[in-house]
This record gives structure tokens, sequence and C-alpha cells, in this order.
């Protein structure tokens, strides 16, 4: 069976675990994680980095940065993982979800500001496949209403939009390391913000409420409890095996990019019969090859396809069920407007197997199992 994902190793993630462990320093915080900021803020010219342990968390600390509370509303897309809305709902906020373009599944810029209201604080995008949305456009909205951008970048790492990294195409950017992402650390992630404005509440949120930050710094001669927190902080020993990659992280991404070219190359005589319909990639945008999907007709084509794959060693998959028809998107929130895409779209889409170090020859059996299904 070819998986659909293998989480990346790389090779030194176990002599600078080992190293962790022979330092006896395992705490958040320590050698290895300072690396992993320093990398993070260098790379992507962030004001501040901050490891934490999931996106998930990293989203809870913006949700929280941005002070948004009971009575606010938040517009996010239905179309994306669970967390980009627990981190609102753990606030107390109303979700607003808004519909997607058919063609990038992002937020769909054009009817955003339909959806706002006096009560709205927070736009919540996400790059789905690691696909900037139009953030020019959302960024003029959000100025012009006085909200907050909260940017799920989970998927994004190493892409750009205009020449300008995802993750701090907002106020907040937030990262995922989990192990099905490009980057990886088993379960991690990172919070960016894009200038110092909001770095010391960061810090203090992310170690239990304490200026614990400062006091290392040696800013303050003793640390206190300053206010509300959480510990998102992970474990250095997470953070040796992230640096691993994070070293060679443009290596797995153009291993990745070459096995999506060849699943696009291979698969457009399909689109241009009209079978199927591929990925787009927006001028100004370039993406990271964190997925590869396919649209077929509809839920019974797509039914259809997984299991004709499945049966020829192929493990497919589909994604996201829209979360305002979830038990908990419509306890939480409300859909603005029309759902023209999201359920249509959502149904028709399969991702094909792509990780790091998929053989040719494995890609090549991913193709002849989709081309035979359509023959
Ligand atoms: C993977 C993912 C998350 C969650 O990331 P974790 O690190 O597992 O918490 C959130 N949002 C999106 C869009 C994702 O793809």
């Amino acid at each position: 069976m070819i998986e659909f994902n293998k989480a990346p190793f790389t090779g030194r993630e176990t002599q600078y675990m080992q190293e962790a462990i022979e330092g006896r320093k395992l705490c958040g915080d320590g050698p290895f994680t300072k690396k992993c900021h320093t990398f993070l803020t260098e790379r992507f010219g962030a004001a501040a980095a901050f490891l934490t342990t999931s996106c998930t968390h990293a989203l809870e600390m913006a949700a929280l940065l941005t002070g948004i509370g009971p009575g606010d509303e938040v517009i996010l897309p239905s179309y994306t993982f669970c967390s980009t809305a627990d981190a609102f709902v753990q606030r107390g906020a109303t979700l607003v979800f808004a519909d997607i373009r058919p063609d990038t599944m992002n937020l769909d810029e054009k009817i955003i500001e339909a959806a706002i209201t006096p009560r709205t604080k927070v736009i919540a995008v996400v790059d789905y496949a690691g696909v900037a949305c139009e953030m020019d456009t959302i960024r003029k909205i959000a100025d012009r209403h006085h909200l907050q951008i909260v940017e799920d970048a989970a998927q994004g790492f190493g892409a750009t939009y205009k020449g300008r990294p995802l993750g701090l195409l907002g106020d907040f950017g937030c990262f995922s390391f989990h192990e099905t992402k490009n980057i990886s650390m088993g379960e991690g992630g990172a919070l960016l913000l894009p200038d110092l404005s909001r770095r010391e509440e960061a810090e203090i949120i992310r170690e239990k409420g304490t200026d614990r930050s400062r006091f290392f710094r040696g800013q303050v001669d003793k640390y206190t409890w300053v206010d509300y927190g959480s510990s998102y902080l992970p474990s250095d020993l997470n953070a040796a095996y992230l640096l691993a990659q994070l070293e060679i992280c443009d290596n797995i991404n153009a291993d990745r990019m070459r096995t999506w070219n060849f699943y696009d190359a291979a698969l457009r005589d399909l689109a241009e019969a009209g079978r199927i319909e591929q990925p787009f990639i927006p001028e100004g945008c370039i993406h990271n090859a964190h997925m590869y999907y396919i649209k077929v007709k509809d839920l019974a084509e797509r039914t259809a396809l997984i299991a004709h794959l499945k049966a020829n060693g192929v493990q497919a998959v589909f994604h996201y069920v829209p979360l305002h028809s979830a038990p908990a998107g419509q306890k939480f929130g409300r859909f603005a407007g029309e759902d023209k895409w999201t359920t249509r779209e959502s149904e028709r889409l399969v991702r094909l197997p792509l990780y790091y170090r998929l053989s040719e020859e494995d890609a090549e059996t991913v193709v002849n199992a989709v081309q035979s299904f359509f023959k």
C-alpha cells in the first residue's frame, strides 16, 4: 500500500535528540528551541517566533492576543480544520462562516465585507494547501473595519504571496509541525509575530501567565504571575527533532515539489478531457507542495475513486467536512450568506499521497491508478 503520508525523517534528528538528552535540559525554551526560534525569525523576517505544542495552541495564543470574547464575532472559512474554529470558541466568540473560492478553496475575499457586523473583531484566514488567500484585499478590508487578522498557516511553511512568506501575512501567524505537515516535530507548531508590539504579551501567555522571559533576559529580578496564561511550550526534545528538519527544509519542500509537479503533468490529459480539475495557483503565489489534490464530478464519483485507488494499493483521502455542518459548528456559529461552493467543492476533492521521499515509482503507481479509474 502506498500510504497517504509518512512522517519526514532526514537523518540528523537522532543526533540532535541525543544531544538534548545528554545536555539534561529537556524542558521548554532550551538550546534547541532557541535555535529553532532564531531560524524562524531569520528565515521569515519575523519579529518574534514561539514554538508551541501544536498549531492548535498557536491559534489559541493568537485568539487570546486578539482580545476576542463573548459577543464578538470571527469570520472564517467553513472549509478548514476544526482547530481554526476551536481557538475562538474557547474565547466565547461566535463563528461566522463565509464561503470559499472554488479555485483555491480559500476564503473568498469578495464576500468577506458582507459578513462583517458591528461585532466582528477578527478575520481568520487559512492558507489551504500552502496557497495564500488574496491577502492584499483582505488586509484593506481589515484596516477599513479595524479588524485583526489571524493567519492559519498550518500548511503554509515555505510558501510565499507576492514575495512575502506565509505565516507573516496577518497580525498573528500560526504554523503546524504535526507529522502530516511538510516540516515536522511529531506534534508542534509556532506562533509568528510580524512586529514586536505584542511580543511580551505572547511570552506571558505562553509561560503560564508569568514574566519568566523578562526574568531570563535580566529585565526583572524575579518572575511573577502577572496575567492569564497557559503552558504552550514544547519540550526541547521535540525542538531538537524539528531543528534537523528546519536545517534542510528547502530540500524537503523541493523533494515534495518534484512529486507535485509529476502528478500535475501526468494528470493534465485527464483535466483537459474535462474528467478532473487540478489545483489552481494564483499569480503571485508560490506554493510549498503541501498537498496534491484533484477534484472529480461529485461525491459519488469521489467515493468510487477512493475505493478504486485502495484496491490498487493507493491510500487517498478526502478532506474537511465543512465545519458549519458539524454539530459543534452549528452550536457555535452560523453561515453568512450562501453556501455556494463550500459543501459542493469539498465533496469533490481527493488528496493523493504526497510526502518527503515518495519514490518516482510510487508516484507512477498513483497516476496509473487514477488513470485506470477514468478508462
Ligand atoms: C494541521 C492543521 C491544523 C492543526 O495543526 P496541529 O499542529 O495538529 O494542531 C490547523 N489548521 C489547519 C488548516 C491544519 O491543516
